[in-house]
């Protein structure tokens, strides 16, 4: 089999790229306004009660309508889940691969309609959308290969007269339940994941971008994969939520979301369900108070772009995205300056117009941000932005907050919108004291020159995903497994070689002879 290579990213100053993606994109806005089901089985069911998602960016576009599911449905597709996994656990971890693969083909060859869906339903600009699509086929094509590998023999110390054999087999059936930040990528990388290990899933999509999902889901059924192996049950998370984790028939429960909701669910599956004969397992990546540490030594320039892009980037709706920085007292004001500058070169507008800002997701995080804005105002100077911006959106300024204190609000509870905080550090080890001064651990960024520094940053900077002379977003598959410490998860390390594990349990079987 060849090996595992990322996708690449599509370069849109290629007019042969920029043509395909502005054709993508009409031909989706075309198919606005459809109506999706629920899938149980294979069967597709429209229900009454419907979503409507709506483009960010432009609230007059209704995206698409989806079904949603009660808990009557949800309970029947648990059925179909269990009744399915007798076979599919069965299946070799072969031909459970070909079908990502297969899935992974079909992606690539219409990535730039998958894109558009995204610049449509979250308001990612182009380069985002794109980004989240080649991620979403890298984790097909890594973990089909990881089940691959996780069938063939493992290694064992021999014993005479004995053959030893250790065999990952499936849980059973799990609750799959993404964001909406990545909402291809996520989605697709923990749904699959899950069954290419064998195990059968309900995934509930979130409620801000359902019609992705269920493009996904289409995809799915389009290369093959049987009936029941993931049904799709969106839902609201009040009617639904605690309904699907507290089920008896639940055996894991992947979650990918913010803190409150993770520790919530945490507490849900701990109860022990009547006629449930499992603990429940939880793989929990949640949120994050991610950083970038400046010290004397820093190439400026560079140190300024990366906390730019770390903390707008998808106006700064990534869990790794950098909402505060921490610099050394000496160099404090030269990358303040160049942060505002850079800053306030950021144009604001459409993602189907390629807008390095667009909006963010939806009213409830748009009134969110803007109060935290507020405090920001209150604990800080604010010295960019500050504000809403013009559209017809959710539609943000990218804003800079200066002078914060390290114990300040907006330096210990995650925003996830465009407002990094900044932090006057007195030297080095003070600088990695504050980068570790909250719950969270899940990504950090050292720009340093300075070899010690490094070193010491290696050891004492507590997170998942730490990142030298370099931004703290944009995690490979593959190449940075991803995870956080804390209150930012269980570190599950998506995209990596531990993370099929979390969906299986080691059976050993020993024959003597
Ligand atoms: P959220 O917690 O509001 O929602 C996540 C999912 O949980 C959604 O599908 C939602 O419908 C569902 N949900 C809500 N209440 C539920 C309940 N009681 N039971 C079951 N499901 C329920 O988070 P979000 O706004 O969709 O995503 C943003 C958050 O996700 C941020 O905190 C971000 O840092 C985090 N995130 C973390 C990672 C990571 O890898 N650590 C990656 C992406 C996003």
């Amino acid at each position: 089999m060849i090996e595992f290579r990322n996708e690449p990213f599509t370069n849109f100053a290629d007019p042969v790229n920029k043509e395909a993606m502005q054709a993508a994109l009409t031909k989706v806005k075309s198919e606005f306004g459809k109506e999706y089901p629920l899938v149980i089985g294979g069967e597709k069911i429209f229900t009454e009660n419907k979503l409507e998602s709506r483009n960010p960016g432009k609230l007059d576009e209704l995206v698409g309508i989806q079904s949603k599911a009660n808990r009557d449905l949800v309970d029947q597709a648990f059925q179909v889940a269990l009744e399915r996994f007798k076979s599919w656990q069965f299946v070799s971890p072969d031909v459970r691969a070909g079908y990502l693969f297969r899935a992974a083909a079909v992606m690539r060859r219409r990535k730039f309609e998958f894109a558009a869906w995204m610049v449509y339903e979250a308001g990612k600009n182009w380069g985002e959308a794109d980004a989240d699509v080649a991620e979403a086929i890298d984790f097909l094509e890594f973990y089909g290969r990881e089940a691959i590998r996780l069938g063939g023999p493992q290694p064992l110390v021999p014993l005479e007269g004995e053959d030893n054999r250790l065999t990952y087999v499936p849980l059973g059936v799990g609750v799959i339940i993404p964001p909406w930040n990545f909402p291809l990528a996520i989605m697709a990388g923990m749904t699959t994941a899950a069954i290419v290990s064998g195990n059968t899933v309900l995934l509930k999509p979130a409620s801000q971008t359902p019609i992705i999902a269920a493009k996904f889901v289409e995809l799915m059924e389009e290369i093959g994969l049987p009936a029941g192996v993931i049904n799709f049950v969106p839902g609201d998370p009040g009617e639904i939520g605690d309904f699907l984790t507290g089920h008896p028939k639940t055996r894991f429960v992947s979650f990918t979301g913010s803190r409150d909701v993770g520790l919530r669910i945490n507490q849900i599956i701990a109860k022990t369900a009547e006629g449930q004969v499992w603990i429940k397992r939880l793989v929990a990546e949640m949120g994050g108070k991610d950083a970038v540490v400046v010290d004397e030594s820093a190439d400026l320039e560079e140190a300024a772009t990366g906390i730019v892009q770390s903390a707008f980037g998808f106006q700064g709706q990534k869990c790794s995205a950098g909402s505060r920085a921490i610099i050394h007292k000496d160099v404090y004001d030269e990358v303040l300056q160049k942060v505002i500058e850079k800053t306030k070169q950021l144009t604001i507008g459409l993602p189907e117009e390629n807008y390095p800002i667009g909006p963010v997701v939806d009213e409830k995080s748009y009134n969110k941000i803007l109060e935290y804005i507020e405090i920001g105002k209150q604990e800080g100077r604010l010295v960019a932005g500050g504000g809403k911006a013009e559209g017809n959106g959710y539609y943000i300024q990218p804003t800079v907050i200066a002078d914060v204190k390290e114990d300040a609000r907006v330096m210990l509870e995650e925003i996830f919108g465009p407002v990094v905080a900044f932090c006057k550090a007195e030297n080095f080890e003070h600088s990695i004291e504050i980068f570790n001064n909250t719950e969270y651990g899940l990504t950090g960024a050292l720009y340093s020159n300075n070899r010690e520094h490094l070193e010491y940053a290696r050891k004492y900077m507590h997170c998942g995903n730490l990142y030298f002379n370099r931004k703290c977003t944009g995690a490979l598959v593959g190449v940075h497994p991803f995870g956080g410490f804390n209150m930012s998860g269980t570190d599950s390390k998506a995209g990596g070689r531990d993370y099929l594990l979390l969906f299986t349990q080691g059976k050993v079987i020993s024959e003597r002879f």
